[in-house]
């Protein structure tokens, strides 16, 4: 196996699916987004250890991500959050995919398709309500809703739209996003008001789930929470100081060996650049990871790993395929030994992606997304 690697932990992945449960109404379902290869972190393994988690529902943003799941048996229904283009419409309906839809072009062609297939299709209206992304106004939702019912081959299972600062402790933004939910259930109690039935009204991302907890409705879509993060400006010292007790775990763990422990003397450089120095006689340690694992080279300035529960800092620029440690002078440190690079912090990591997203300017979305699939996933757990 390669050096590098990524520990999935899927008990780690329950436990925080266990805490959105605990915070949602009883009969609200969970619908999990795993777009993205489940935020890097392998999207059959955890679609599978979900659906036994009290998830029901899943969310993809290509049709492609969708047929994978299929491919690999799930069988739950799954939610396609991204507009697919018409030459997927024959897999849509073959693979028993749920499409988001918002104009009539499409609702026009999805019924002809379906017609053609003789299989009734389920689609979720998606409304913006201030996203500015995918989504049809409030004010034509009625009429979008009404032309979806009178197709033959549609059926309108769901209608949903998704916030933009819902993770903002800004005054401004918690009006915004409460000007949000107002739009959208003022548009669902109309499209209720002329006889249309809804099974499935969502809006509630992580942030929403757990900061504006009378938007979760029928179905909830916690992304980031699931995968061990605090959304935004919802951190957990927000969350106790509101007297939610919210225990969030990285579920991604990211780890390496050292392939090599090089001495140099005082003054020799390391990388590329000639940008790092030694300033004395030390050990330099070789890790066979580098930007296109997905850590990227900005990471490396604040980056701290972990090594037999001490913690190194990385010398020199990250390179694509290695990066390199500074050992120091005194250590026992053999060849073949475990660094962690981010995960955890129960289970040895310094630092988890969120630390890494704060001193590069991102979020931990970007980080996990980001471990590139030539670093072997090892679940573990479940
Ligand atoms: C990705 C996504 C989510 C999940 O967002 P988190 O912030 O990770 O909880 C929910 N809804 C939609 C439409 C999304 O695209």
């Amino acid at each position: 196996m390669r050096a590098t690697f990524a520990n999935i932990y899927l008990d780690n992945l329950c436990h925080n699916i266990e805490q959105v449960k605990n915070n949602i109404p009883n009969n609200t379902k969970i619908c999990l987004p795993v777009k993205a290869d489940a935020y890097g972190h392998g999207a059959v393994s955890v679609a599978k250890t979900a659906l036994e988690c009290n998830v029901s529902y899943l969310a993809v943003a290509a049709v492609a991500e969708g047929i994978q799941l299929r491919k690999a048996g799930i069988q739950s229904p799954i939610l396609v959050l991204s507009l697919p283009h018409p030459s997927e419409f024959d897999e849509i309906i073959d693979n028993n995919l749920t499409p988001s839809v918002f104009d009539t072009q499409i609702i026009d062609m999805l019924d002809s398709v379906a017609a053609e297939h003789k299989k009734i299709l389920s689609v979720h209206l998606k409304i913006d309500t201030g996203m500015g992304r995918i989504g049809c106004l409030p004010s034509n939702s009625t009429f979008l809703a009404e032309s979806i019912a009178a197709k033959k081959w549609l059926k309108l299972e769901g209608v949903f739209t998704h916030f933009s600062v819902a993770d903002s402790l800004i005054p401004e933004d918690i009006e915004y996003t409460k000007k949000q939910i107002d739009l959208f259930v003022d548009s669902v109690q109309k499209i209720k008001s002329i006889g249309i039935q809804i099974s499935l009204c969502h809006c509630a991302n992580s942030a929403a789930i757990f900061a504006y907890p009378q938007a979760a409705f029928d179905m909830v879509r916690p992304g980031i929470v699931s995968y061990g993060y605090y959304p935004g400006d919802i951190t957990k010292e927000y969350l106790d100081s509101i007297g939610k007790n919210i225990t969030l775990k990285p579920v991604m763990e990211l780890r390496s060996r050292l392939v090599s422990i090089r001495h140099f003397s005082d003054g020799e450089y390391i990388s590329y650049g000639r940008k790092w120095q030694t300033k004395e006689d030390c050990d330099v340690g070789v890790l066979p990871l580098g930007y296109a694992d997905g850590l990227l080279r900005r990471y490396g300035k604040n980056l701290r790993i972990s090594i037999n529960g001490n913690t190194y800092p990385l010398c020199g620029r990250i390179c694509m395929d290695q990066c390199m440690t500074l050992l120091g002078k005194n250590h026992n440190i053999d060849r073949w030994t475990e660094a962690i690079i981010f995960g955890p912090k129960d289970k040895g990591a310094f630092q988890d992606a969120s630390d890494i997203a704060n001193f590069s300017d991102t979020i931990p979305y970007e980080i996990t997304c980001g471990i590139d699939k030539r670093v072997p996933r090892i679940y573990l757990g479940k």
